[in-house]
């Protein structure tokens, strides 16, 4: 059977839900103007992102490295959430979450690291007189940035974490021209650690690397009813891990994107179109 297109059909299922886990990916931010790692443009297009997010990658050329997530890091501090972040930061308020899943906990968990899902949280909590801390899971909603945000930095030497909203980092990063990574930065003009003067990475997770909270999001995913695939092809990792799992035990998942992908002809549900405009709508509109 097809997956159905029926907003009411997936209204009654999400009213019945008891454990709700949204999966993010980029076409989450596209109407924050956030380009996907392919649409960043530029001499970017250029690099696999292989031979940029990698540890080995770094060590072998930090300046080169800094430079990309420079660029990445002035992208996300002047975007600002979108229609479709502000849709999921309503149902991390629980009193909202119940009017339309009156048994409902939700799960948001972003593979995006432009840090605007929290934001969104955050922003709305206050609004609503709670409390969302920086990178933290409370009481309000669990939030988890598997990837890490393009905002923290992290240090080589000491392991410290810590969210820098700086623009630019240092002043060696100020004059690299985007799109010309052949300027090699020295490595002491590069960003360094305030604790310990060690070199400072971008505070992502790259490949090679574990997510963050593995294995948190696996036991919420092991319990939820309903999973919402969001800006994310259902057929990418881990979007499709998640969403086959919560098939497997007899969950319902519900694709919004852009455009179809493969697996979704496997999904309960598939909403077509851009998330800013069409979760909105689905979740919380008139039909
Ligand atoms: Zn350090």
């Amino acid at each position: 059977m097809p997956p159905s297109t029926c907003v009411s059909e997936f209204r009654s299922v999400l009213h019945e839900s008891t454990s709700i886990v949204a999966v993010v990916g980029a076409g989450l931010s596209a109407a924050s103007g956030i380009p996907t790692w392919r649409e960043s443009g530029g001499v970017w297009k250029t690099y696999d992102p292989a031979a940029i997010a990698t540890p080995e990658a770094f060590a072998a050329n930090p300046s080169l490295v800094w430079q990309h997530y420079h660029a990445m890091r002035e992208r996300a501090l002047q975007a600002t959430p979108n229609p479709a972040h502000l849709a999921l930061a309503l149902l991390c308020i629980p009193t909202l979450l119940a009017t339309i899943a009156p048994s409902a906990k939700f799960t948001l968990v972003t593979q995006n690291i432009d840090g605007l899902d929290m934001r969104a949280v955050q922003d709305t909590a206050k609004q609503y007189g709670k409390d969302m801390p920086a990178g933290h899971v409370c009481d309000v909603a669990r939030v988890f940035e598997m990837h890490g945000r393009v905002l923290d930095t992290l240090c080589t030497s000491c392991g410290h974490r810590d969210l820098n909203t700086s623009s630019p980092l240092c002043p060696a990063l100020a004059k690299s021209m985007l799109g010309n990574a052949d300027t090699k930065i020295p490595v002491e003009d590069l960003p360094h650690c305030g604790l310990c003067g060690g070199l400072l990475r971008p505070g992502v997770v790259w490949f090679e690397e574990l997510p963050h909270h593995s294995r948190e999001i696996w036991e919420i995913v092991d319990s939820a009813d309903l999973c919402l695939l969001i800006g994310t092809s259902s057929h990418v990792q881990p979007a499709a891990a998640f969403a086959y799992e919560v098939a497997d035990h007899g969950g319902k998942v519900a694709v919004f994107n852009i455009a179809s992908s493969e697996g979704d002809e496997e999904r309960d549900f598939l909403f077509l179109g851009p998330c800013a405009e069409m979760l909105p709508r689905v979740l919380f509109g008139s039909g």
